[in-house]
């Protein structure tokens, strides 16, 4: 029990079984809650979906299925273990986290490529 305690083990949700995920990414029709990436749409993006916990288990978020939904892995690790009022205040931050990444990831491939164009002459 001490150990437990050390750890930080005491009173986290179990792990969910595959029973469990299942049941919240056919409820989701495996679509991604926060970016709405589909799921179903293709092998490749059905390898990535996973289910969240909208409040952390890490933060004793329950193992309840309101409080679990259906994620892309990309989604998933933005929100990490931050801890939201509501999965409405999670989707904006992690769509918000994502325009960000996308702005650098272009801003990136602009200088990459204008350098590239540079040394090609
Ligand atoms: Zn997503």
């Amino acid at each position: 029990m001490a150990i437990k305690k050390l750890l930080g083990l005491n009173r986290l949700a179990k792990p969910l079984t595959s029973e469990e995920g299942r049941r919240v990414l056919e409820r989701d029709q495996y679509r991604c809650q926060y970016c709405g990436l589909d799921g179903m749409s293709s092998f490749e993006n059905s390898l990535i979906m996973t289910v969240d916990f909208v409040h952390p288990r890490a933060r004793k978020g329950a193992k309840t299925l309101n409080n679990l939904v259906t994620a892309c892995r990309p989604c998933n690790v933005i929100k990490g273990r931050r801890v939201f009022k509501n999965l409405e205040g999670a989707k904006a931050y992690v769509l918000e986290r994502r325009a960000e990444l996308q702005k650098d990831w272009e801003d990136k491939m602009t200088r990459l490529r204008a350098r590239a164009a540079t040394v090609s002459k």
